[in-house]
């Protein structure tokens, strides 16, 4: 039987991606460490959130034992997984904390940004022509009404990711909210952007909600086919802080 996207077995099996992944026979970093797994190595469980530390587990079934394995060594691959000449159909791809894409995974069809539309400081600025075509109009429209946005980070591969990942964990330990794992990063389908001011005056700051730029983008981005992803209201169902720059296109106009 075909699977719906968000009905996909629990026992789907996770990926290590880290180095390795230690199991352990109790969450908790302090815990005794039964083995380790290698990178590449797959394991099937349960999640279980511990909600003394924040932190997610895995509980395998190993050799007749429960263990538990940190989440943040893991990724996992959804079933729906399915390129259209190499790319993800644009608003139908299955990302989030739990299900991502192949950490290789690449949209052929990802375009420069260039100014006006981009934080000048060197750095290239990618998305799928789609994406950028439909940033550009925003960021021209918000012109129009005397609003300068910028796109201050858009497509991340998949081992960029990783680095991101490792520095937030390492700065701010596994329970960390802010940073996905390789592979369940939006950013890796090339159709997400954060946006800002143009003195990043509020960059990657909760205050960029409340600033005119901020305002103006929960007003008027679906109609060039953006969403915030991470909002007050579903840190719960995401597994994220809220992130007001973070903005995701998902295919033309969704506010009909
Ligand atoms: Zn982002």
């Amino acid at each position: 039987m075909q699977q719906r996207k968000n009905d996909a077995p629990e026992s789907h099996p996770w990926t290590v991606f880290a180095a390795e992944a230690e199991v352990r026979v109790l969450p908790g970093g302090d815990t005794q460490v039964l083995k380790r797994l290698k990178a590449g190595e797959r394991v099937s469980g349960t999640l279980y959130r511990d909600s003394r530390t924040d932190e997610e587990w895995l509980v395998a079934r190993l050799d007749g034992q429960h263990v538990y394995l940190q989440l943040c060594t893991l990724m996992r691959v959804h079933p729906g997984f399915a390129p259209v000449n190499g790319n993800l159909p644009i608003g139908a791809e299955f990302v989030n904390r739990w299900w991502g894409i192949p950490t290789t995974y690449e949209p052929n069809d990802l375009v420069a940004l260039e100014a006006p539309y981009i934080i000048e400081d060197g750095k290239e600025y990618r998305l799928r022509a789609e994406a950028a075509d439909a940033v550009k109009r925003m960021v021209d429209a918000a012109a129009g009404d005397e609003i300068i946005l910028r796109v201050v980070s858009s497509y991340r591969s998949g081992e960029y990711q990783r680095g991101l990942f490792e520095k937030a964990c390492r700065k701010d330990g596994a329970a960390q909210r802010y940073s996905a794992r390789p592979g369940h990063s939006e950013h890796q389908l090339g159709t997400a952007v954060d946006i800002c001011d143009l003195k990043q005056e509020h960059a990657f700051e909760h205050s960029f909600q409340d600033t005119k730029e901020g305002e103006w983008l929960t007003a008027n981005a679906g109609r060039f086919g953006f969403r915030r992803s991470y909002t007050d209201a579903n840190t719960e169902e995401t597994g994220y802080i809220s992130e007001p720059w973070h903005w995701r296109y998902w295919g033309k106009d969704i506010t009909t």
